[in-house]
């Protein structure tokens, strides 16, 4: 399920991902990470940034932290893979009406970009990884997944989606023995969703 709230993080200093990153590394070695959150929300003064409750800031970060500590975890087997896919989120579209000229095919099923806007962020992050021998789909919701990945036999998947999804996401990967990398939203919704390419293009 997505989060019951919206958040917007994208103008959050990328050194508070840097942040978060450590302490995901550092998770397994102490027992100290609600803490450490709570010292780095107060540092980057997150919920004047965002509007949101402190509960919801500690939901949002608990989740990256899992999140990253999955990565750490999942990089080296999927380091290792040849075929690989990316799945994108259909809301980080530039337009989410006729203005984007991307086709669905439900046979997929998947949003197939047509490239109209160079500025989209889908756009930009399908012609990387496809550059990169990805198979990439734009996807209208989690519940497509499941079908893409029994018909195709990826050995590796980089998912980008909002934490509660990933993590999902994450248990099926695991369940078919699929090495997985998850990059989270940084800015939820229903449409005009973001995330950070950088990250993206590091992974890929
Ligand atoms: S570049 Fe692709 S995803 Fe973005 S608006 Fe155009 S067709 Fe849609």
């Amino acid at each position: 399920m997505p989060y019951k709230f919206t958040f917007d993080l994208s103008k959050i200093p990328r050194f508070f991902f840097k942040e978060i990153a450590m302490v995901s590394y550092q998770k397994d070695m102490h027992k100290k990470v609600g803490r450490t959150l709570h010292e780095i929300i107060r540092r980057f003064r997150i919920q004047e940034a965002t509007g949101l409750n402190l509960s919801d800031v500690v939901l949002i970060l608990e989740d990256f932290v899992e999140i990253q500590g999955r990565n750490f975890l999942e990089k080296d087997r999927f380091i290792k893979t040849r075929e690989r896919a990316l799945f994108l989120p259909h809301c980080s579209r530039k337009y989410m009406d006729s203005r984007c000229r991307a086709v669905f095919d439900p046979s997929i099923p998947s949003y197939i970009c047509a490239h109209c806007s160079s500025d989209c962020l889908i756009n930009k992050a399908v012609s990387f990884a496809e550059g990169k021998g990805y198979d990439v789909y734009i996807l209208p919701g989690g519940s497509c997944i499941p079908r893409i990945l029994k018909a195709k036999h990826y050995e590796g998947v980089v998912g980008v989606s909002c934490g509660e999804e990933l993590k999902q996401g994450g248990e099926l990967l695991r369940s078919m023995r699929i090495a997985g990398q998850a990059i989270p939203l940084v800015k939820n919704g229903c449409a005009n969703t973001s995330f950070n390419l950088e990250t993206l293009y590091s992974i890929l």
